[in-house]
């Protein structure tokens, strides 16, 4: 396994930058991309790694990176995130579209173009960072539940178009994971993201990596199909357990 080729997306911060260390840890010759290049020149002379810069919703960035990874065995679909928590009635369609560019479209544009290279390295895993909102729909979430329910639907046409083929497909979709997402969707307001989290022991990026590395790590006949995974907190994407003080 030692020096195979991983590529992480959405390596600059949370699940994608622990997934990264991680894979560094197993052996794996890492290829963190993101839009924020200082963060993951940081991250790549961390952990021995190489940093490209890409933005997954553009065709010349995603073209650019995979030009910069002719071999590549591992590819961790994670950049992506929420916008906003807005009700279908008062819905910014700017935010949603941005949520599908990211989320659905980003997605399938870097697995596209790197689908040769994982086929050609005889081994190949398509790792995709999904969430419990791929499976729950809940209220003000319709925009983000939308694109991961998209995607989870897009990975499984893959899953079965590749039978036959050395490459196995996997989701990883996580409940709450205390990262960068929650300040992100809320436009940078952490007051508002500190809330989430208030009274509830939340995943950690290093949990959801250790799923990842635990699906990239089975013998290659065996292909985890999907992984949810929450806190023991949350028992669903409406259902938390909060802590009085
Ligand atoms: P995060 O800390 O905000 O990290 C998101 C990452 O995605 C950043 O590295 C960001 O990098 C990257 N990204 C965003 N847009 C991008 C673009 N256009 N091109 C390339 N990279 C882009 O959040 P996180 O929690 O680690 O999120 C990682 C994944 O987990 C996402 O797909 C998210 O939907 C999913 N998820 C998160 C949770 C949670 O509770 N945290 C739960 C379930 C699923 P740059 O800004 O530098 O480009």
């Amino acid at each position: 396994m030692t020096g195979r080729v991983a590529v992480v997306t959405g390596a600059s911060s949370g699940i994608g930058a622990a997934t990264a260390r991680r894979l560094a840890a197993e052996g794996f010759d890492v290829v963190v991309g993101a839009r924020r290049i200082d963060r993951l020149e940081a991250l790549a002379a961390e952990i021995g790694g190489r940093a490209v810069g890409l933005d997954v919703t553009d065709q010349a960035s995603v073209d650019a990176f995979c030009a910069a990874v002719p071999e590549c065995a591992v590819l961790v679909n994670n950049a992506g995130g929420a916008l906003g928590l807005d009700p279908v009635a008062e819905a910014d369609l700017d935010r949603w579209e941005a949520m599908y560019a990211t989320n659905v479209l980003g997605v399938i544009r870097v697995t596209k173009a790197l689908l040769p290279a994982i086929v050609a390295s005889g081994d190949g895993h398509i790792v995709t960072v999904g969430s419990i909102a791929a499976h729950e729909p809940y209220p003000g979430g319709a925009g983000y539940n939308a694109a991961k329910f998209g995607v989870r639907a897009a990975m499984s046409v893959l899953r079965q178009e590749l039978l036959g083929q050395p490459v196995r497909v996997t989701e990883i979709d996580p409940g709450m994971v205390e990262t960068e997402f929650s300040i992100v969707r809320f436009g940078g307001d952490e007051a508002r993201a500190a809330k989430v989290y208030e009274g509830v022991t939340p995943l950690t990026a290093d949990d959801v990596a250790d799923c990842i590395a635990f699906a990239v790590t089975r013998p290659s006949h065996v292909n985890i199909d999907a992984m949810i995974v929450l806190a023991r907190d949350q028992a669903g994407a409406r259902h938390v357990h909060r802590h009085t003080p």
